[in-house]
């Protein structure tokens, strides 16, 4: 029967592997009914953006296996997306529109839901302004879904209080590209892990998080004829820094400051690219005394905790490459410098060269499905197709694409997330509308974000899944999800892949896009002057391609039949490129800069804003496992993974265990200076440094988002997620550690051998 089964899912059984996973995989076989049909579509968790087949039977999706023919998966999947099949019918979904009435939310029809919710925001609006209605969306939704619901807030409720969950993840990535090239877009592909001679990942644990990037990685050695040198900068050693031929555990965000001084060391040997330098950057002169005034080795040794002969060693590592991939994910970008970090990254790219070429660039992986879609075709920090709401060409442009008057077009980016929970605390927004995400478990600021949801005259939450944010809603617009749906999600290297349609919405859903077409018939005038044409998905895109044709994100060549076709496309496409571009920058491929350059830009690491302290004398890291997504609303009822990742953990340094006398097992409780969070059970383990720990953001039921510190970065609003003060308490020790108070910038960090061994084993070979 599990052969069959194996077989039947295109598997490879040959593996005493493969047939011990059986049973984890595939849980109870009685369970297993056979497909009537596959439909071809593409994963909707992550943005690695994974080819796969949906299998239907009885018109509900039953299985859910790779499709061998794409570019991006070869026919693999994660536990996500084996199981992602099961999410669609889940006890969780929201199979209705509700209201809340006596207190309760209750079953009700799209016609009440509607009139309700547009009569209290005519209300508010009248009463307090257009920009008293807000809208906090997400990365999950499909892009044609993001498009067709921020041109209804933005500009059929004319509100630009607009964002999306994206600032909790990527809007570091965005405003660091802006500011070095003057446009965002990731530049590389993902086969560039297979080319590279040097990968460096930094705060990138992709083992958990993006785990089909190792496909590509593992491909290298048979490609280039020799394995490539994989840096992991990271803190903790995560399940990605078993990789690593070099491992720099450098001091919680300490990223910058390395950055710069690996600049420092290559600039002082004569290691940089001149004549790349000379003919495609601008700034160099200025950067240069910057880097060589602030950042010598010693210094940043101090700030990083890494000896000063292994930043040498490891400069030259990179330097000497012929082709150097960095890449990074959250431990660059949830930071209160994530921006000026990513341009860091981008510098040392810069000054060695790498852009433009097979191998070698500064990569952006995204967290969501759909984080890049959002990007293109925003209308949060940007006016679709990468247009700036500054700039009165661009909106003239826009405008006159979409057909509707320019006055209507913001001139200026509403409040970004953070801002948008402070103005309602504030009382200034007095409706907030929600869209497939879950603040009560994602946001940092736990305690200012329940306040100010108690002080909304009205909370719509819109969502396929019940969730800690839906359970407050007064209504709930009831979403259809993904297999139910038809479009696209863009994933970390600008692939544009079609995600298909294989099953009817469920109960009384609708598509996003849907959802917001008819809810804009509520309002006079509205639907006839931003939607009348749009009566598809297949409208919407062509829309989509309209209004991003000769930008950077052009998408004017593309149609869902070439999309898939091709197993997805990277923008641009378009005549020039019609079956899309591997990697931006290439030679005479210009920056949108003045001059055509990418800039050298002069970045300054800064100290935590909370150092540890008497009373908290420990850093916290949070981050995720391959086993959960987000808040779990789409995980948390598939049987497979809660059984894999069932609660949260903290990781604690064998030391650090000893002083508060407690073992693996034992459960603790973990304060900040904001609340605390009980019941948390230790492994013990040196995958955190002593005064290190981590815990994974998952879980409610330990939500660790209420100790996090409310520290975010000034450019791109991206909280700082990953370090905070916090004392741990035991059953022995209830008063906490005491310690040794260890403060950013003043620590010298025992260095781990791992880069100093690898040294060695490379001069003796
Ligand atoms: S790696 Fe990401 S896109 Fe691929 S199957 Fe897993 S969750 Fe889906």
């Amino acid at each position: 029967m599990i052969t069959k089964l194996k077989d039947f899912l295109g598997l490879d059984i040959k593996t005493d592997k493969y047939k011990k996973s059986d049973d984890a995989l595939f849980g109870k076989v009685s369970n297993f009914k056979k497909p009537d049909e596959w439909v071809r579509s593409t994963c909707g968790y992550c943005g690695v953006g994974c080819g796969l087949y949906i299998g239907v039977k009885d018109g509900r999706p039953v299985y859910t296996k790779g499709d061998p023919t794409h570019p991006v998966s070869q026919g693999t999947l994660c536990p996500k997306g084996l199981t992602e099949h099961e999410m669609v019918d889940s006890t969780n979904r929201i199979t209705t529109p509700m209201i809340r009435k006596d207190g309760k939310l209750q079953a009700t029809e799209w016609d009440e839901t509607f009139s309700t919710v547009s009569q209290q925001f005519k209300e508010i609006q009248a009463k307090h302004g257009k920009g008293a209605v807000a809208c906090i969306s997400t990365g999950q939704l499909l892009t044609e879904d993001f498009y067709t619901l921020g041109k209804f807030v933005q500009l059929g409720l004319e509100s630009n209080n607009y964002d999306g969950n994206t600032t909790l993840c990527m809007a570091s990535a965005v405003m660091g590209y802006k500011q070095t090239f003057g446009s965002d877009g990731p530049p590389a592909s993902y086969e560039d892990f297979s080319h590279a001679d040097v990968i460096m990942l930094i705060g990138a644990n992709i083992a958990d998080n993006h785990p089909i990037l190792k496909l590509h990685i593992a491909k290298n050695k048979k490609i280039t004829g020799k394995k490539p040198t994989i840096i992991v900068v990271d803190p903790r050693h995560s399940k990605t820094a078993n990789m690593a031929d070099i491992f720099v555990p450098l001091a919680p965000r300490s990223d910058l400051a390395l950055m710069n001084g690996l600049c420092y060391i290559i600039l002082e040997q004569g290691w940089e690219d001149e004549k790349f330098i000379a003919e495609r950057t601008s700034g160099y002169l200025a950067f240069k005394k910057h880097i060589m005034s602030n950042y010598p080795p010693q210094e940043v040794s101090h700030i990083t905790g890494i000896e000063v002969k292994e930043l040498y060693e490891l400069a030259k590592v990179y330097a000497k490459a012929d082709k150097a991939l960095s890449a990074w994910t959250m431990g660059v970008n949830q930071s209160s410098i994530g921006t000026d970090t990513v341009s860091a990254i981008c510098n040392l790219a810069l000054i060695t060269g790498n852009l433009g070429k097979e191998g070698a660039a500064p990569f952006s992986i995204t967290g969501q499905c759909n984080a890049m879609g959002t990007r293109e075709f925003g209308f949060t920090s940007s006016i679709p197709g990468y247009r700036n709401f500054a700039s009165g060409t661009d909106r003239a442009i826009f405008a006159d694409i979409i057909n509707v008057p320019t006055e209507l077009i913001p001139t200026q980016r509403g409040y970004a997330y953070p801002q948008i929970i402070d103005a309602i605390d504030r009382g200034e927004i007095k409706a907030l509308w929600i869209v497939a995400t879950n603040p009560l478990v994602s946001f940092p600021d736990q305690n200012k974000l329940r306040r100010a949801l108690k002080k909304l005259d009205i909370l719509v939450v819109q969502d396929a899944f019940m969730s800690e944010t839906a359970e407050l809603a007064d209504v709930i617009f009831s979403a259809a999800t993904w297999s139910e749906k038809e479009g696209t999600y863009t994933n970390s290297e600008r692939r544009c892949n079609y995600a298909k349609k294989a099953v009817e919405p469920l109960g009384k859903t609708m598509s996003d896009a849907n959802i917001v077409i008819e809810f804009s018939k509520y309002f006079e005038g509205k639907h006839e002057l931003l939607f009348k044409d749009l009566k598809s998905s297949r409208d919407i895109f062509e829309e989509m391609k309209r209004v991003s044709a000769e930008r950077l994100c052009d998408y004017s060549g593309m149609s869902y039949e070439l999309i898939e076709e091709l197993g997805g496309i990277q923008w641009p496409c378009n005549t020039e490129y019609p079956q899309g571009k591997k990697r931006l920058y290439t030679e005479g491929f210009k920056c949108n800069t003045q001059d055509g350059r990418a800039k050298l830009l002069a970045v300054d690491w800064k100290p935590l804003a909370e150092s540890c302290n008497p009373s908290f004398p420990l850093t916290l890291n949070t981050g995720r496992t391959v086993e959960q997504w987000h808040t779990r609303t789409k995980t948390k009822t598939i049987s497979l993974l809660n059984d894999l990742a069932p609660e949260a953990w903290v990781e604690m340094n064998p030391k650090d265990a000893d002083k508060l006398e407690v073992k693996s097992g034992d459960r603790i409780t973990i304060g900040s200076s904001r609340g605390e969070v009980k019941n948390i059970i230790v492994k013990v383990t040196e995958v955190v440094r002593e005064g290190d720990a981590f815990v994974p953001f998952h879980f409610s039921e330990q939500l660790i988002n209420s100790v996090i510190i409310a520290d975010f970065d000034p450019k791109s609003f991206e909280p700082n997620f990953k370090q905070c003060a916090i004392n741990i308490y035991s059953q022995a020790h209830p008063e906490g550690i005491e310690q040794k108070v260890k403060i950013s910038g003043e620590l010298s960090y025992q260095s781990i051998q791992t880069t100093t061994k690898y040294i060695k084993e490379k001069e003796e070979s």
